[in-house]
């Protein structure tokens, strides 16, 4: 197909027309009779008829030949404009590039590569659709921060969503708290009960020390008494023991006194008898 004589920013001369598509030609070859085609309108043509679309001389496949040496210069040096000028391009250039500048037009159209898409867009937004491809999820464009997939992305209402993204977070912390609630009562009981076992087996200890105590006191009390009753006894012993000395003293002083007496006669051993 030939290009669009819009897109060209000179005048172009008539010679550089196809005969089938009235464009400027493109990839262009001529019949033996002079007439210029681009190559895919010919060969198109060919495929159901064998004249020529001009003249309709006979024309087969094999008598194409390039276009004169000349009509090819002047052709590639018309300017023209990027066939996507609508869409935004401003980029333009001598014909003979302007194929080299389609491949790599930003805005040329293609389909997205991801099989459960092919979406049409254009080449530079490829970056940017892949992000949000409609086989991937992605998140709110909204900014809610929930994901969601292209086909979702109508129905999705952010409030509607977090309201019951916040409603499962409560229940879950409720549960949680439940939980915890349950477990931390289930270990206060267990200390209860230990506490309670540990103040009834100290309430005994307690008793039986007192027990211990009483008997101890009980003890000490007969000891004292008897510690009493035998410092009376050794009073009573030392009273007598003094009572004892008292007597051998008189004693010996009588025994002194009858040693002097006349009357009386010592006996065999020198001890004093007395009469
Ligand atoms: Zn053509
Ligand atoms: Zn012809
Ligand atoms: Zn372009
Ligand atoms: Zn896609
Ligand atoms: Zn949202």
């Amino acid at each position: 197909m030939g290009y669009d004589i819009k897109r060209f920013l000179v005048p172009v001369n008539e010679g550089l027309f196809c005969g089938i598509c009235r464009g400027v030609l493109e990839d262009p070859v001529q019949a033996p009779c002079e007439h210029a085609f681009c190559r895919v309108c010919i060969y198109e043509w060919l495929l159901t008829e064998h004249t020529c679309p001009e003249d309709r001389q006979v024309l087969l496949l094999h008598d194409l030949k390039p276009l004169f040496r000349y009509m090819k210069n002047d052709l590639n040096k018309l300017k023209i404009k990027c066939r996507n000028s609508l869409k935004g391009c401003n980029y333009s250039c001598n014909l003979e590039f302007i194929s080299a500048h389609t491949r790599e037009c930003k805005f040329e159209i293609m389909t997205c590569p991801n099989m459960e898409c092919s979406d049409s867009i254009l080449k530079m937004d490829l970056h940017d659709h892949l992000k949000e491809c409609r086989d991937k999820s992605k998140m709110c464009a909204k900014g809610c921060g929930i994901a969601v997939s292209n086909m979702d992305d109508r129905e999705h209402n952010c409030i509607q969503e977090l309201r019951s993204a916040i409603e499962i977070l409560r229940s879950e912390m409720v549960l949680q708290i439940e939980n915890q609630k349950k477990e931390m009562e289930n270990r206060l009981a267990i200390q209860r009960e230990y506490m309670v076992k540990r103040e009834s087996a100290m309430q005994a200890e307690i008793t039986d020390l007192r027990n211990e105590i009483s008997r101890i006191s009980q003890k000490l009390k007969l000891l004292l008494d008897l510690e009493e009753r035998r410092k009376a006894d050794f009073d009573k012993m030392e009273n007598e023991r003094k009572e004892l000395f008292e007597m051998l003293k008189n004693l010996q002083r009588q025994q002194r006194a009858l040693n002097n007496c006349p009357n009386c006669q010592p006996t065999n051993n020198g001890k004093v008898t007395t009469i």
